[in-house]
């Protein structure tokens, strides 16, 4: 059992949404709530980019073709990050104010 931190509902422990006031648990990414599910997805995806784009930066062997390759890997990995710093936090809740 686990209690809403807003409008005090109790509400069962897998619940990613309260009954009482809409308020919903998880990640908090550009203003939506999203569950962990999701960040892990978007993280692999970034990655996977990044691996790519690294091992096609070291497989071709023409500088004017490395540079974006190499350019788009660190981009991705730029894009990672925040997914990994926070799969790191505890998931909360959130209600719009
Ligand atoms: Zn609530």
């Amino acid at each position: 059992m686990q209690i809403c931190p807003f409008c005090k509902t109790e509400l069962p422990d897998d619940s990613i949404k309260c009954s009482g006031c809409g308020a919903r648990h998880g990640y908090l990414i550009r203003k939506t709530v999203q569950q962990k599910p999701w960040l892990m997805v978007r993280l692999f995806v970034w990655i996977g980019i990044a691996v790519v784009c690294l091992l096609g930066g070291y497989a071709v062997t023409a500088a004017l073709a490395k540079i974006p390759l190499i350019a788009m890997a660190i981009f991705a990995v730029w894009k990672a990050i925040p997914y990994g710093v926070l799969l790191r936090k505890k998931a909360r809740w959130w209600r719009r104010t």
